[in-house]
């Protein structure tokens, strides 16, 4: 079939960033026929959907942001959340990426038509279009997690979960519990702590938070920034590096950097010695697991809060809760009127992929991860899924900064759209045996993280999957990746 017959040249599921740079990197290679199909009602992805109190980015501004569009006006060097969207609708208006998108349309399935070489997608309209490529940007914190609490529909007060934020919500006056203490529950808690009348946090497994210098980026640097660009360039770079660093020899090399790692543990320990007063909190505060098993993150404001007379720390297990507060299985009740829920998101079950997908002699990719292994090649491509890039895989994620991650698969894309266009051809598949060098490389690479070579027994890390294998991050230097995805053996696929 011709691509005229096609309803699209490409379908991009998802328009937070990941589907804004593959869109900029498809138009380059030519394509113009693109529709990228978002559930939400707006572009932005996690900065659309995401409007909690205390949202910012905990990555510097300067390296969260594409390389190739910097931003010279961040008010901060960690840029509250509604300067992210505002970023992401820039970048959709400078490379004309709106008139691409179709809201409120939730893809439900694609499936692989091996005769006529192109996608199917299926919405929940009812309709469903022909496309000769498909690339899935879903991100990985997509699908919020709602944990089912035994009474959880009796409760009478209000619920929020952090995803669906009700703006303006006012806490003055109320009783409210949190439940997580993940990077969310860190910006929220100290905004909540403010006007609540009592904050109880629920923890369940304690987060390593270090130090955030933060500080507001002066008129005349931003000015600096604009005129000059090789100025946040070089800012971009100094704190690039210190990023790498940190995952490279805190996370990746634990087991040949092991001073680097506990050093970091050693600075957050410090830095909640500081912060907390109580011995026995400070003691509570304190993960067992090293750091690096999950995600830390960066708080200045999270720690205090549990100096203050209003706010208690609760650490006993939930065992239901009541239509007016919440027990625990030390049997305190704690009375609530308001039920926030930072439980994160849900990766590896309903996630990977966000959607039903279809390949080449009827290989589901959801059963095929789940009954296999999680594995995608270089974190973008699956055998018999011709046409296919799937941005949010498993050892997908570079870094520290998704920016690293999204500009990585463009390069690949990049690379793998001229072979095809030298080759005059328009279907690409990667081959079994690079998609199986390709696992085998990344699951000896990880023998030397902190994930098998430290003990993260405690700490329910959504890295790892429910197989217990930590799938999630690409085992090697952003350095090492960005040139990996520019230089790929183009044999690892083949062409028709
Ligand atoms: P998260 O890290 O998955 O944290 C969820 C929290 O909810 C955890 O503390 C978890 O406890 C708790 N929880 C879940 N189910 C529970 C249950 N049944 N009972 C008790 N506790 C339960 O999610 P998140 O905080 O939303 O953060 C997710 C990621 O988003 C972060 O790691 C980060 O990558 C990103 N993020 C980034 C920023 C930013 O500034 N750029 C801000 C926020 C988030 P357990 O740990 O025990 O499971």
């Amino acid at each position: 079939m011709d691509n005229a017959a096609l309803d699209h040249d490409v379908v991009i599921v998802g328009a937070g960033f990941g589907g804004l740079g593959s869109a900029i990197e498809l138009k380059r290679q030519g394509l113009e026929n693109i529709a990228i199909l978002e559930r939400e009602d707006d572009l932005g992805g996690t900065w659309y959907v995401n409007h909690y109190p205390g949202l910012a980015v905990d990555i510097a501004s300067v390296t969260y942001s594409f390389s190739f569009e910097p931003n010279p006006y961040w008010s901060r060097l960690f840029a509250p959340g509604p300067e992210l969207k505002r970023y992401a609708d820039h970048v959709a208006d400078t490379y004309d990426l709106r008139r691409h998108m179709e809201f409120g349309v939730l893809v439900e399935r694609a499936e692989w038509d091996d005769d006529a070489h192109h996608w199917t997608v299926h919405t929940a309209d009812g309709r469903s279009r022909t496309a000769r490529y498909l690339v899935t940007a879903t991100g990985f914190l997509s699908q919020p997690h709602t944990p089912d609490f035994e009474g959880m529909d009796s409760f009478a007060g209000k619920i929020l979960h952090t995803t669906a934020w009700e703006d303006g919500y006012d806490f003055t006056g109320k009783r409210v519990a949190v439940i997580g203490t993940g990077a969310t529950a860190v910006q929220l808690i100290p905004e909540i702590a403010r006007t609540a009348t009592a904050l109880t946090v629920f923890q369940r497994t304690p987060i390593w938070v270090v130090p955030k210098i933060d500080f507001a980026i002066p008129k005349p640097v931003q000015d600096l920034f604009a005129a000059v660009p090789l100025t946040q360039k070089a800012a971009r770079l100094a704190n690039t590096a210190m990023l790498e660093a940190l995952m490279v020899f805190g996370v990746l090399h634990f087991k040949q950097a092991k001073p680097g790692n506990k050093l970091a543990a050693l600075l957050g320990k410090a830095h909640l010695r500081t912060q907390v007063r109580d011995a026995g909190t400070r003691k509570k505060l304190t993960p067992s697991y090293d750091f690096g098993c999950k995600r830390p993150t960066f708080s200045n404001a999270y720690f205090p809060v549990f100096n203050q007379p209003n706010v208690t720390l609760q650490t006993s297990s939930i065992t239901r809760v009541e239509p007016d507060g919440i027990l625990c299985e030390d049997g305190r009740k704690t009375e609530i009127d308001t039920l926030v829920l930072a439980t994160g998101f849900n990766l590896w079950d309903t996630n990977f992929p966000a959607f039903q997908i279809v390949g080449r002699e009827g290989r589901d990719l959801g059963a095929w991860w789940r009954e296999g292994r999680f594995q995608a090649y270089e974190g973008v491509a699956v055998p018999k899924m011709p046409n296919f890039l799937s941005l949010n895989s498993p050892y997908s994620y570079s870094g520290l900064s998704y920016f690293t991650t999204v500009e990585g698969q463009m390069k690949h894309i990049a690379r793998l759209f001229g072979e095809l266009r030298r080759r005059g051809a328009d279907t690409f598949e990667v081959t079994e045996d690079a998609n199986t060098r390709y696992l085998d490389r990344a699951t000896r690479a990880l023998d030397s993280s902190v994930f098998y070579a430290g003990d993260c027994a405690s700490s329910r890390s959504y890295y790892f999957n429910q197989h217990g294998e930590a799938t999630l991050l690409r085992p090697a230097s952003t350095l090492t990746t960005l040139r990996e995805m520019d230089s790929f053996p183009l044999d690892d696929y083949t062409y028709a």
